[in-house]
């Protein structure tokens, strides 16, 4: 048993996939080719945003906007502590300063309410100006979104979605990566919407962040390449990857669909052994990852492990705990609830193709070791 397998999907859709490979070798457009227009048309269609931008991970699709958004020394972006490490490490990568912000505890997203105190406090501090808020669709659940937006229209601050993992999820009937100015997503291969390598796309409503983001993604090219009016980076979508994308994205609003099935079914049938997910009635998950908690996580993944079942931590360490941000002073039992559940959560094999038998036989492990 896998923890993603990528193989089932690609059985099914292989001919497809081939097919679009094989138009991009014969066309020979390997740098930003019309794959990669292609996909943020389809891409600006599904998620309801005004633009996209194809970029070169999830991670140059914070950075990009950030760097749009001209963040620098002496900025404060607030963002929680309970996610991967390049919510944060972009905002420190353009010299600002990253303020963590706790989670709630029964949606691992940043708690609303701890936002605004955290906002005040930097306020009254008066070192570091109000910049930005970067809020995580933590494992494919949006964050607080009506809540965040309003503390920072109150503030006069940008968001910044992080839907790596949200892509393909829904809050109050609008999808992620259109839930607040502007949004980034990954499609590394285990992500919701994954290709065969890197890649990544920034979204936004907002025209001139748009232009200067088709700008920074090629080295900050004013009129022209050698026309450059900023500093920027080699931040594009490989057309190859879009290509791959392209019968990927036919295929996915239907495995967003069974991967709600794969969750009801945990949920139903663990609900009694460990803490089962808690999703909101507001919000569909793209399921990214099926967490879930356990006083004794070691005990039941080891047990699992016996049985050929693989798991994985995500996260064992909060950011604010992180060496790569020792700097910011931050000590362990600053942000109880991120630490704690840090410490109790484990996440279950989870992806659109998870057969029954296989879902079965999860659940009668994690019943037997919990
Ligand atoms: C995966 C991930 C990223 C980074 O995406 P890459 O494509 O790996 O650069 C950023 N934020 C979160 C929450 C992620 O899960």
């Amino acid at each position: 048993m896998q923890f993603i397998d990528l193989m089932a999907q690609q059985a099914r859709i292989k001919d497809k996939i081939d097919a679009r490979i094989q138009d991009v070798m014969a066309h020979g457009k390997y740098i930003l080719g019309p794959e990669v227009k292609e996909l943020e048309q389809k891409l600006t269609e599904f998620t309801g945003a005004k633009y996209a931008v194809g970029v070169a991970s999830g991670t140059d699709a914070l950075l990009m906007p950030l760097m749009a958004y001209e963040i620098g020394p002496g900025d404060a972006v607030f963002c929680p502590p309970f996610t991967f490490i390049a919510t944060a490490e972009v905002v420190k990568l353009l010299g600002a300063t990253p303020v963590f912000v706790d989670i709630d505890a029964s949606t691992y997203n940043m708690d609303a309410a701890k936002l605004e105190e955290a906002v005040i406090k930097v306020k009254e501090k008066g070192k570091l100006n109000l910049k930005g808020i970067i809020p995580v669709d933590l494992f494919g659940q949006p964050a607080d979104y009506d809540e965040i937006n309003a503390v920072a229209d109150k503030y006069g601050m940008f968001v910044l979605e992080d839907a790596a993992q949200g892509f393909g999820g829904t809050y109050k009937g609008k999808k992620a990566c259109s839930l607040s100015h502007s949004a980034g997503t990954s499609f590394f291969p285990a992500k919701p919407l994954g290709t065969y390598g890197d890649g990544g796309m920034c979204f936004t409503n907002d025209k001139d962040i748009y232009e200067k983001l088709l700008s920074i993604r090629v080295h900050g090219k004013g009129t022209n390449k050698y026309d450059n009016v900023r500093v920027g980076l080699n931040g594009r979508l490989d057309t190859l990857m879009a290509a791959i994308l392209l019968p990927k994205v036919e295929i996915f609003a239907e495995e967003i669909e069974l991967r709600q099935e794969v969750a009801k079914r945990y949920n139903e049938k663990l609900k009694d052994y460990v803490t089962v997910p808690y999703v909101k009635d507001e919000n569909i998950s793209a399921w990214a990852q099926y967490s879930v908690l356990h006083d004794d996580r070691e005990k039941v993944m080891s047990g699992l492990k016996e049985e050929g079942i693989p798991t994985a931590v995500y996260y064992p360490k909060p950011l604010h705990l992180q060496d790569a941000f020792a700097d910011l002073g931050y000590k362990y039992g600053d942000f109880p609830v991120s630490e704690d559940i840090a410490g109790k959560i484990f996440s279950l094999p989870m992806y659109p193709y998870l057969g029954k038998e296989d879902q079965d036989k999860i659940i009668e492990a994690v019943k037997k070791y919990s």
